[in-house]
């Protein structure tokens, strides 16, 4: 354990404490398992936040990245690049939209959907200059910018953090007569998570998004998806929302685009949106940098060669069966859409952080969210016999 703290104490000594991680050191992986500095294995069942979907290191992103970065990794949108284009091509025809726009992290691509609709508002929509005005959703994560954090309703993202941006209003998530009343003629966009990964893994009625998708068409309002935790096959549909059947106006993606490898993040939606961009609006120096594009079409194709989304489907529903059996009275609720899974312990349990380092013991990798939900969310490569073992090794935890 002498490596494991010398680790963490230069991490603490020399990093901002704006994070509190599982104590665990990592320092090598492979498809769903990852090794710590002492040498012991551990099943990734948090897979960075849903960003390593196709497993740690598939070798055909690895490789897509090698032969990117013996040409050329970064040119800058200065001049245009070889492989971009590509890339951008790849992404519409797999959605179905007629423009994307590249950038690197999620709260970036969150960003630019804010600007887009905020700009559509004013050119297309013919709101009164400065008074657009954006909806979110209670409890919804998108991100830790300014712009971000001044419509969460966590108090911790806002406290001397302000003052906040002006412009968005926040209603209860799942409750589509709430979004009816908020809009005004000033309303240009509700942004929404499909499902709500850092709330706890929190699953909208069912039917919600087709009322949302009438009500926000009905009165010219854009629809933002916020695919960044959801999309690429995670709750067992290429993007969340396919699962009600609608089409956003705009989607934000990140996280499993970059394959585990690098942050990829962008924005899809038709012309009658993207066009209000004009050179000079937005940008950023390595959005759509040919290494990104070229590990991106290699983490896009992963998914879809290796049926990912079906796999999380038919795994996802394996997974949470397992996990209904375990009988415990510390379980509130199991719940979860694919491979996107949450465990909700009873309030006067306190807190879900010592099940979490108790499986790290056991050789399980996971993570709380808000207190009370462990949230797990595997590689999509995972396999049955590997699910049983985490099932496994979560009864004995709750049995303790
Ligand atoms: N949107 C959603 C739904 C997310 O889950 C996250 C990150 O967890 C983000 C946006 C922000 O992405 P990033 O951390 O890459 O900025």
């Amino acid at each position: 354990m002498k490596k494991t703290l010398d680790f963490i104490n230069q991490a603490n000594k020399w990093g901002a404490h704006n994070y509190h991680p599982i104590p665990v050191v990592i320092e090598s992986g492979e498809g769903c398992w990852v090794y710590d500095v002492e040498g012991k294995k551990y099943l990734d069942m948090l897979s960075a936040y849903s960003a390593v979907n196709q497993g740690h290191r598939h070798p055909k992103i690895v490789n897509a990245l090698i032969e990117q970065v013996n040409q050329i990794p970064l040119t800058s949108r200065a001049f245009h690049n070889n492989k971009m284009g590509s890339f951008l091509m790849k992404l519409c025809q797999l959605s179905g939209y007629e423009k994307a726009l590249p950038m690197n992290t999620g709260a970036e691509a969150v960003e630019t959907a804010l600007k887009a609709a905020r700009k559509w508002g004013y050119v297309k929509k013919k709101v009164e200059a400065g008074k657009a005005e954006i909806i979110a959703c209670s409890n919804n994560f998108h991100g830790r910018t300014i712009s971000i954090v001044s419509f969460s309703s966590e108090d911790q993202h806002q406290n001397d953090f302000g003052p906040v941006t002006p412009g968005f209003k926040v209603i209860p998530y799942g409750d589509a007569d709430a979004l009816e009343h908020a809009i005004n003629e000033n309303t240009v966009a509700f942004i929404m998570e499909p499902i709500q990964g850092e709330a706890g893994i929190i699953i909208p009625p069912e039917g919600y998004l087709k009322k949302v998708r009438e009500i926000t068409k009905k009165n010219n309002v854009l629809l933002i998806m916020d695919e960044i935790q959801t999309g690429f096959g995670r709750t067992g549909k290429l993007f969340a929302h396919q699962h009600e059947d609608i089409r956003p106006d705009i989607i934000t993606l990140g996280k499993a685009l970059g394959g585990g490898l690098y942050p990829i993040s962008a924005i899809l939606a038709d012309d009658e949106v993207m066009e209000v961009f004009t050179p000079g609006d937005h940008g950023s120096t390595f959005g759509g940098n040919p290494l990104a594009a070229a590990i991106g079409m290699a983490a896009i194709d992963v998914i879809v060669e290796e049926g990912l989304a079906e796999r999380a489907d038919e795994l996802g529903t394996y997974f949470i069966d397992g996990l209904k059996k375990i009988d415990s009275p510390y379980i509130k609720e199991i719940r979860g859409k694919g491979l996107m899974v949450g465990l909700e312990i009873k309030e006067e349990y306190g807190s879900a952080r010592p099940l979490c380092e108790k499986l790290m013991n056991l050789g399980l990798l996971c993570k709380e969210t808000h207190e009370l939900t462990i949230r797990f969310c595997p590689s999509l490569k995972i396999s049955k016999e590997e699910i049983d073992w985490a099932i496994e090794n979560i009864k004995t935890v709750f049995a303790e």
